[in-house]
C-alpha cells in the first residue's frame, strides 16, 4: 500500500502526488527542504529544524508559504497518518510552477509544498560497533553550503564516489581543510579533544551537530571549533559523522586505512551513549 503524502494543502496517497514539468523544483533545483527525526512519534528538535528551514528560505529569498504553528500542526498530522514510531519526515518547498526563465516569477507564483514520512532507519547495533567507512574527496560543491538546497547533484555525485569505492560517507577538504560528508557532518578526536569544523557557509549547520556539541559539552569532552587540517583528519584518533539518520556514528576506516585503533574510540563511546540516554529521555516523555 502507498504512503501518505502531502502536496499543496492535501493529503493523498505517495504514488499519486504530481507536480507539474515546470515546476522550478524539477527545472532548476530551486528550492529547499528539511529532514525531521521523529522519535516516539514526537519530532525531534523541531523548532530548530523550522528555524533552519525559515533560514534556508531566507537565503533563496522565498516567502515561508507557512506558519510556524501550521508547519508544526502538519507535521504531527503527517505523522499521525504512518504507523512507525520513528519516522523521518522529509519536507520540501519549490518556487512554484513558472514559464522556464532565470529570474524568479512573480508574486502571483505559489511554491509548491510538499512532505512525506519514512521509517526512521537509524545505524544497527552491528555499525555502531564496527563504525562506518569513508573515502576522501574535494569537496567541489558552491560556496553556499549552509544552505539546505534541494539542488544535491555534487553531494550526489560524491556520494556515489563512495559507494564506487565500497565506501558509506565522503569526508571532504576544501582548500586543506575539512568541511562535511555528502549528507553529515564530520568531526574529529585528537588526544581526547573533540575538534568541530566551525558552521560558516561551507557546511550545512547540522541540528545534529549542535545536539552532539551539547552532549560533549554536559559530559565534560573538551571541545574546539575551528578548522581543521586535512593532516589532522588523516592522523586523527577518531573520526564521527552526525546527521538526523545516523545519528553520531563513528568512521573507522578512511581510504582503507584504520581510524586510530580501527575501533569506535572512547570519545565517541560517551557521546554515542549520551546521546542515546537523551533520545530514551524524551521517548520516556512521549510515553
Ligand atoms: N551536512 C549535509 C550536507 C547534510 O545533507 C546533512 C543532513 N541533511 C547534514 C550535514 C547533517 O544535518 P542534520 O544533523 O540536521 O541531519
Amino acid at each position: 500500500m502507498s504512503d501518505i503524502a502531502y502536496l499543496n494543502g492535501e493529503f493523498l496517497l505517495l504514488d499519486q502526488a504530481r507536480v507539474p514539468v515546470l515546476d522550478r523544483g524539477f527545472i532548476f533545483g530551486d528550492g529547499i527542504y528539511e529532514v525531521i527525526p521523529a522519535y516516539s512519534r514526537r519530532p525531534f528538535r523541531l523548532p530548530e529544524h523550522l528555524r533552519r528551514l525559515q533560514r534556508s528560505l531566507d537565503a533563496i529569498r522565498l516567502a515561508n508559504p507557512m506558519t510556524g504553528a501550521e508547519w508544526t500542526r502538519l507535521i504531527h498530522d503527517l505523522i499521525a497518518r504512518h504507523a512507525g514510531e520513528d519516522q523521518s519526515v522529509y519536507l520540501q518547498v519549490t518556487r512554484g510552477v513558472a514559464k522556464r526563465d532565470h529570474a524568479f516569477p512573480g508574486r502571483e507564483t505559489m511554491p509548491t509544498v510538499f512532505m512525506m514520512s519514512n521509517p526512521l532507519v537509524t545505524p544497527s547495533r552491528e555499525m555502531v560497533e564496527a563504525g562506518a567507512t569513508a573515502v576522501t574527496a574535494t569537496d567541489f560543491r558552491w560556496l553556499r553550503c549552509d544552505i539546505k538546497v534541494t539542488s544535491l547533484l555534487a553531494n550526489c555525485l560524491l556520494r556515489q564516489h563512495a559507494a564506487d569505492a565500497g565506501a558509506d560517507e565522503v569526508v571532504m577538504f576544501r582548500d586543506g581543510y575539512l568541511t562535511e560528508g555528502s549528507s553529515s557532518n564530520v568531526f574529529a578526536v585528537k588526544t581526547g579533544v573533540l575538534l568541530a569544523p566551525p558552521k560558516n557557509h561551507l557546511v550545512l549547520p547540522g541540528i545534529t551537530y549542535d545536539v552532539v556539541l551539547e552532549l560533549a559539552a554536559l559530559r565534560k569532552v573538551p571541545v574546539e571549533v575551528r578548522e581543521v587540517t586535512e593532516s589532522e583528519v588523516r592522523g586523527a584518533d577518531e573520526l564521527w559523522l552526525t546527521s538526523s539518520s545516523k545519528e553520531v556514528l563513528a568512521i573507522t576506516r578512511l581510504d582503507g586505512k584504520p581510524v586510530g585503533s580501527g575501533r569506535p574510540g572512547p570519545v565517541f563511546k560517551t557521546v554515542h551513549q549520551a546521546f542515546q540516554e537523551f533520545k530514551r529521555k524524551i521517548m520516556r516523555q512521549a510515553a
